[in-house]
């Protein structure tokens, strides 16, 4: 039984807490960092890193499957799962070893063990009692289910696809949002027969819908097949499958169902509505400043509602640690977040869709320009094509930028700063970007809606 003291307690050592927690001893801070499993989270171990790392190996077997196209003599002989596995294990355990090496080298201390909120200054670890003068509740969240399916056996979440030691032959899969068009990717690239099904009527359905229709029709050239604008009815399993129906009394067979239908919040339990803390179907609410009602007690990352992004766990991180210390940061909203979907094309995208913009600033007030990347040279080279389109407010600064092709992700930077810096494409127009590069179909987007495009009528 002991006590410890520290100015800032974090309650989670994911993407919010440890940003939180970095930032924080950078500020003069100590800080006691309280985390169950592994430092790095969701993102680090169950998210963001293991998948990319899938749809890495996805790229090399669909360009080792086309490389003909490039001239280029390859024999596709399968994927190696166990192979795969190691590359993408290999990559966590690398950048884990790294962040445990920096969480210590800045001094912060770990306590490992599941917390507790018993006041709104102390976390009890077991018989452990950590005290701070702040306490920052950064506890992120689970795959969760719809009410009335049972998640287990061949019915999984993106948990047990990570695990997967096969390749399915069938795999259906439930929600058409991030995780589940990422999932159906992977699969279809390494030789499964996919079925996504989505209750809305469109893929992605958060994005541009010029963009999900264009992401549509290239999962169909791929061979994805998807049914929009059905709700999920049941499932039942057996030994060898299976069988799902939906709402219109079709019916999808498959080896294993993805249930990819969103996270909750990974509150229940930990204390937080007893110390007092306003809660609505277990997120936490905060303020814009991220604030509870409790003075002194915080929340970021997935707990809090909005975008469940790894990014906006950090950003959160870091603007909790500078609120406490007076620096009095800048709030970034949800929409301003930069979004990308790492499927094969991908999908990025900041900012209002044209018809956001048009509800917020009047339809008449809004304009867009959709540039093709069959118009740009390294896509063609690359072998892609997809767009991007530009909205800005009319005489105004630039509102939304989306995109949809391979490798546009790393794109959405200058969509971000843009967008963030309120710029206008006019005074994007002048400045340069390189030839020959994706990031100039973005440069010739805003030529355009500065009214003098180039490669473009
Ligand atoms: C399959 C998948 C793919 C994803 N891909 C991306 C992507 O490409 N890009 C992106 O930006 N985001 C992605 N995300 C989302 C991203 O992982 C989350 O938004 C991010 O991890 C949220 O960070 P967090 O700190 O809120 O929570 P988490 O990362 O979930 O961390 C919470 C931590 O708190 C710990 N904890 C919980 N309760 C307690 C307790 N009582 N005591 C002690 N410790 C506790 C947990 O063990 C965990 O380590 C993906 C998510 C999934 C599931």
């Amino acid at each position: 039984m002991s006590e410890q003291n520290f100015d800032i307690v974090v309650l989670g050592g994911g993407s919010g807490g440890y940003a939180a927690a970095l930032r924080a001893v950078q500020l003069g801070f100590t800080v006691g960092l309280v985390e169950k499993g592994k430092l790095g989270g969701t993102c680090l171990h169950r998210g963001c890193i293991p998948t990319k790392a899938l749809l890495h190996a996805a790229e090399v077997a669909d360009v080792s499957r086309e490389s003909s196209k490039f001239g280029v003599t390859t024999t596709f002989e399968g994927i190696d799962v166990a192979g795969v596995t190691a590359y993408r294990e290999g990559i966590v355990a690398s950048k884990f070893k790294g962040l445990q090496g920096l969480i210590k080298a800045r001094g912060i201390t770990v306590i490992e063990g599941e917390g507790r909120l018993v006041s709104p200054t102390t976390v009890q670890v077991g018989d452990d009692t950590i005290v701070g003068k702040n306490v920052i509740l950064a506890t992120g969240s689970y795959s969760r289910s719809l009410p009335g399916l049972e998640l287990g056996g061949r019915v999984i979440t993106s948990e047990q696809a990570l695990e997967l030691d096969f390749v399915p032959k069938k795999v259906a899969v439930l929600g058409g949002g991030v995780i589940g068009v990422e999932f159906a990717s992977v699969w279809k690239s390494f030789g499964a027969d996919v079925s996504i099904i989505e209750a809305l009527p469109h893929l992605v359905p958060n994005e541009e819908e010029s963009v999900s229709k264009q992401l549509e029709r290239a999962f169909r050239k791929r061979g994805i097949e998807y049914t929009l604008g059905v709700r999920f009815q049941s499932v039942t399993q057996n030994d060898s499958g299976v069988v799902v129906t939906l709402e219109n009394g079709a019916t999808v067979e498959a080896d294993l169902l993805l249930v990819a239908v969103g996270r909750g919040p990974s509150t229940a339990g930990l204390g937080f509505e007893e110390v007092g803390i306003e809660m609505d179907r277990g997120f936490v609410i905060t303020d814009e400043r991220l604030a509870t009602n409790v003075p002194g007690v915080y929340a970021v990352g997935d707990i809090v509602p909005g975008l469940q992004l790894a990014h906006r766990g950090f950003q959160q991180g870091i603007f909790v640690a500078e609120e406490i210390a007076g620096q009095n940061p800048i709030i970034v909203e949800d929409v301003n977040i930069p979004k990308i979907t790492y499927c094969d094309p991908e999908v990025a995208s900041v900012g209002y869709t044209e018809a956001k913009a048009g509800e917020k600033f009047g339809a008449d007030q809004v304009s867009s320009y959709e540039y093709s990347l069959g118009g740009n040279g390294k896509s063609a080279i690359l072998g892609t094509t997809g767009s991007i389109k530009v909205v800005r407010v009319k005489d105004g600064p630039v509102v939304g930028v989306h995109m949809i092709g391979a490798r546009v992700g790393e794109l959405i930077g200058e969509g971000q700063l843009v967008v963030n810096w309120e710029a206008y494409p006019e005074d994007i127009a002048p400045l340069i970007h390189a030839h020959p590069t994706q990031n100039e179909a973005l440069g010739e987007a805003f030529l355009a809606l500065a009214g003098k495009p180039l490669h473009a009528l």
